[in-house]
């Protein structure tokens, strides 16, 4: 049996799996990541790539493999560039896994590799013009235009995260800007905003420390108790999220909308997201906005085979 490796690599965790050509995964070891410089994390990768093959081993024939990683990725060349945007520099990833596993590798960012999960086998599969949104700890997208991924002058297409949906906003991003949705509506937006808003609303959410995260399904299930403070971050989310999707509807026009990531992951979001849509501006999006059917868990390592698969049927066609 034909398979396929993908390595997926995130904050907290490093899964590394061996697909079927369908996109089911077939076995997967899971690695404690953590590590904020890309040099060090690219060491890991390979170390854990290692661990794999020794001691978890394949259990067809591995034909091609696929790796996402969070940051800059200049995907032609297979080259990780960035973790964070800042720190710049150039690791030969794609050509490193492929001296180990032998096989032809492709590298890509994590939410381009989880779009490219939806292109082959997610709801994506009916879409050539579709935004891929994963809200998570940070928010970005993966936007399909006829067909293909787009990735831009920089490789940094798709940081939508940064879209300034609230000119009123004093509190700072860490883009320097003011009002970034990112720091509003996503994972890390939350637990800020808890910091900001706290004093301000009657609420039984307990109190975060610095460093704690915000609970976010005990948010929404204490918004629907009717509490103030989850009433209000709650509802500047759904907000910010309909504002943003409603702006990027008018960038590319898209005809499918497809949500991911764990602050959307349990639906409670979608069809409050949707209550906020104008008719107009959604007119053209006709399979409407739609939740990923991928567990936001493993969506990553189905991308990053599935980008393993396409580069395979590139060298072969
Ligand atoms: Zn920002």
């Amino acid at each position: 049996m034909d398979t396929f490796i993908g390595c997926d690599f995130g904050g907290t965790k490093l899964l590394i799996g061996e697909i079927d050509e369908d996109g089911k995964i077939l076995q997967s070891k899971r690695y404690d990541t953590g590590i904020k410089k890309h040099t060090e994390a690219a060491d890991y990768i390979l170390s854990c790539l290692t661990d794999y093959k020794d001691q978890v081993g394949f259990l067809g024939t591995p034909k091609a493999a696929g790796a996402g990683v969070v940051g800059v990725v200049d995907y032609e060349n297979g080259i990780w560039k960035s973790i964070d945007h800042v720190e710049n520099t150039p690791i030969p990833l794609a050509s490193n896994i492929s001296e180990l596993l032998g096989v032809p590798v492709a590298v890509d960012n994590d939410v381009k590799c989880a779009t490219k999960a939806e292109m082959m086998f997610g709801q994506g599969k009916y879409s050539d013009n579709f935004i891929y949104l994963n809200i998570g700890t940070g928010i970005s997208a993966g936007f399909v235009v006829e067909g293909k991924i787009l990735r831009g002058a920089n490789n940094n297409s798709g940081e939508v995260g940064h879209c300034v949906v609230d000119i009123t906003r004093e509190e700072l991003c860490i883009c320097g800007r003011h009002g970034c949705v990112e720091s509003i509506a996503s994972g890390s937006g939350f637990t800020n905003q808890v910091f900001c808003l706290y004093d301000q609303y009657p609420t039984k959410l307990g109190k975060l420390n610095t460093g704690d995260k915000a609970n976010i399904s005990e948010i929404f299930h204490l918004a629907d108790e009717g509490d103030g403070l989850c009433k209000k971050l709650t509802e500047q989310a759904i907000l910010n999220i309909s504002n943003l999707i409603m702006n990027l509807v008018r960038t590319t026009d898209p005809d499918t909308i497809i949500l991911g990531g764990g602050v959307l992951s349990d639906g409670w979001l979608l069809p409050k997201i949707c209550e906020k849509f104008n008719a107009s501006t959604m007119r053209g999006v006709r399979n409407g906005v739609i939740q990923s059917s991928f567990n936001p868990g493993l969506v990553g390592l189905i991308g990053a085979g599935a980008q393993g698969i396409e580069i395979y049927r590139e060298l072969h066609s």
